[in-house]
């Protein structure tokens, strides 16, 4: 993972480039031509350094975006699921659990709100899609919202 570190390479590399553009400059065109053609490619490397290590730390920060971006979304959502029993479940707009299951380990973990589905092998058995982890089906089971209200 690039981090701090890619930074100062980064820097590293444009100062060596600097001061390479320095000593031509200095060198008042007195230098040899085999010498130039030395000195401008150690200057074409030392620039390609700089670009890839700041590609580097663009990915990055693009990583460290996304990652924000899932945690306030998981903030804003966090008190949107309650638990009951062994799952998480959104609530209706009087606060009860109702809909479909999501996965205890996963949200109490890493604040990710992943459905659970039936094991293709056992019918009890509630697996989260995400994390593998598997629930007992009667404590992680659906819960059907109570009969809307007939006006009458
Ligand atoms: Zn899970």
């Amino acid at each position: 993972m690039p981090d701090l570190a890619t930074i100062g390479a980064a820097l590293s590399s444009l100062k060596t480039a600097t001061d390479i553009v320095k000593f031509l400059r200095e060198s008042d065109l007195s230098l040899e031509r085999a010498e130039l053609k030395l000195k401008l490619a150690d200057l074409l490397s030392s620039l390609a350094d700089a670009k890839i290590e700041l590609i580097e730390v663009q990915d990055t920060l693009a990583e460290k975006d996304k990652k924000i971006a899932e945690l306030e979304d998981a903030f804003h959502k966090k008190d949107s699921l309650v638990r009951q029993y062994d799952a998480y479940y959104t609530t209706d707009e009087n606060g009860v659990p109702t809909g479909v299951p999501y996965c205890l380990r996963c949200w109490e973990n890493d604040h990710k709100q992943k459905q659970l589905v039936h094991d293709s092998k056992e019918f009890r058995i509630r697996v989260c899609t995400s994390c593998g982890h598997k629930y007992e089906g009667r404590l992680a089971g659906n819960i059907q919202p109570p009969k809307a209200e007939q006006p009458a």
